[in-house]
């Protein structure tokens, strides 16, 4: 049977999947009835199991790669002194599907509200949180920046308001157990992606790849989503570690401070002698990405550079978020 991975991966591939198209594999919890007719707009079918419990499959997510679709928020959470948690309805109670890694292009329902100085619409990338399968909602987690258009517009929405959202626009295509070590390097906000993909494989059965967190921040209060990465560490103590790295550490602090540094990967990050056995992931603030791995080259990977390549990683060792 395939797994939800493997399912998103071809749902996306696949692009749009229709409700009334037949399944492709059935297993052996074959559907007892097929409600069809009237269900076509919920994404999805009804069967009754073999216990006779009704059960619904969705086989399309909500969101279109091709088209800005508005979502209504649902809620706002706050979450530290800059960054909130928004979360979106999805309707009919679907589940987003998005396959992992992927990432969402956001812009204003209103085009008034947000548009650069050519009056084109600000459109910037953001990763949920919450996992592909859960229905009914998506939760972005996005960080304020005083002077930065699409994050001060989110934040400045009310409960209600609507957000314009496209996706999934494919990351990297992550495959359970292709790298025996991945090590994940963020800053600040930069954390989601990286969330998405960790929280993905750690919750399979199946994982037996080791990951290493190197995650920086200005301050300990800046650090986004401590008490889920410590949960996980608490619950995958074998296959998941973070390393805290701060600017502005208090005056008790044990761990690395200052700018990630060529000790710090040495010391923390699996080595590229281990070749395809290792991958290593970036993501954060273009000055951060810049320093350890070169400059991206707009939606492409760009050259590798920075203290990466120094210490003898390879271009395909390394992804750019
Ligand atoms: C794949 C991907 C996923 C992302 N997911 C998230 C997410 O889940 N949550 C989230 O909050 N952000 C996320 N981001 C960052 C997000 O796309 C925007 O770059 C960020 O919200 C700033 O946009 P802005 O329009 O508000 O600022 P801009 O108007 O673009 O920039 C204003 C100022 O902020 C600085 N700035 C811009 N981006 C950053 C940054 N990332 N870190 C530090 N300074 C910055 C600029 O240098 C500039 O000085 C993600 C980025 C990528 C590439």
């Amino acid at each position: 049977m395939l797994s939800f991975a493997a399912a998103t991966r071809q749902l996306a591939t696949a692009r749009r999947c229709y409700a009334t198209e037949a399944p492709a594999k059935k297993s052996s919890n074959l559907p007892l009835v097929l409600m069809g007719a009237g269900v076509a707009g919920l994404g999805g079918y009804y069967y009754l199991n073999s216990t006779g419990t009704s059960v619904s499959t969705q086989t399309q997510s909500p969101l279109d790669p091709e088209n800005f679709k508005d979502f209504k928020l649902k809620k706002i959470v706050p979450y530290n002194h800059n960054t909130s948690k928004f979360i979106f309805e999805l309707p009919n109670n679907e589940a987003s599907l998005l396959p992992v890694a992927s990432c969402l292009i956001v812009k204003s329902s209103d085009p008034e509200a947000l548009k650069d100085a050519k009056g084109k619409p600000i459109i910037r990338p953001y990763t949920p949180i919450s996992p592909p399968d859960l229905k009914g909602e998506l939760t972005l987690l996005i960080k304020r920046y005083d002077s930065g258009n699409a994050s001060k517009h989110i934040h400045s929405l009310k409960e209600g308001d609507t957000l314009s959202v496209k996706g999934p626009i494919p990351k990297f295509p992550y495959k359970m157990n292709e790298f025996e070590e991945v090590a994940l390097i963020g800053g600040g906000s930069g954390i989601t992606p990286l969330y998405q993909i960790v929280t993905h494989a750690l919750s399979n059965a199946s994982n037996r790849t080791k990951f290493t967190l190197l995650f920086s921040n200005v301050t300990e209060a800046d650090i986004l989503l401590k008490s889920e990465l410590e949960a996980l560490k608490a619950k995958y103590p074998s296959k998941f570690d973070v390393v805290y790295v701060l600017d502005k550490p208090p005056a008790e602090w044990n761990g690395p401070s200052g700018f990630i540094s060529k000790d710090v990967l040495q010391k923390f990050v699996a080595p590229p002698t281990l070749k395809e056995k290792v991958k290593v992931f970036v993501c954060g603030p273009p000055g951060q990405v810049i320093s350890l791995a070169g400059k991206k080259a707009g939606m492409q990977q760009g050259e590798l550079g920075g203290i990466l390549k120094e210490l003898g990683y390879t271009e395909d060792q390394v992804y750019k978020f």
